[in-house]
């Protein structure tokens, strides 16, 4: 990977374009081509993203997020509305915490995904001869 993979972009503005699913690099290209699916290369500015791999991370912040949100609503609901009964608490928080998870699980794993690059935490290329290419 050379420096030129690397235009100057602040900071912010790479990881608002990761959390928009756009390429951190041109701002144009998108991400991903499905859902959560990575493209291998920018469509726009050909940046190779491939080597930028969030793997767990965007599931762990997205949890983190939505347990933040979740947690205290219910726990003002509580409160406020006299210990509603059970039912309505499961009938409210999990659509609530599923639509909130799909809502911020691919704007998350796009800004990671624009962390790395920023940062240049590139995956190493896999080496060719597997695990046993040290050994006497
Ligand atoms: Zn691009």
């Amino acid at each position: 990977m050379s420096d030129e993979d690397y235009a100057p972009v602040e900071f912010w503005t790479a990881l608002l374009r990761g959390w928009s699913g756009r390429c951190p690099r041109c701002g144009k290209g998108a991400l991903f081509s499905r859902f959560l699916k990575m493209q291998s290369h920018c469509p726009t500015c050909n940046q190779a993203l491939e080597p930028y791999r969030a793997d767990d991370a965007p599931a762990y912040f997205t949890i983190f997020a939505v347990g933040h949100i979740v947690v205290p609503l219910v726990l003002i609901v509580e409160r406020l509305g006299q210990q509603p009964p059970l039912w309505f608490h499961a009938l409210l928080w999990l659509p609530l915490s599923v639509i909130l998870a799909l809502y911020l699980l691919p704007h998350i794993k796009g800004a990671v995904i624009a962390l790395l690059w920023a940062h240049r935490i590139a995956a190493p290329k896999p080496s060719s001869g597997g695990l046993d290419n040290n050994s006497p």
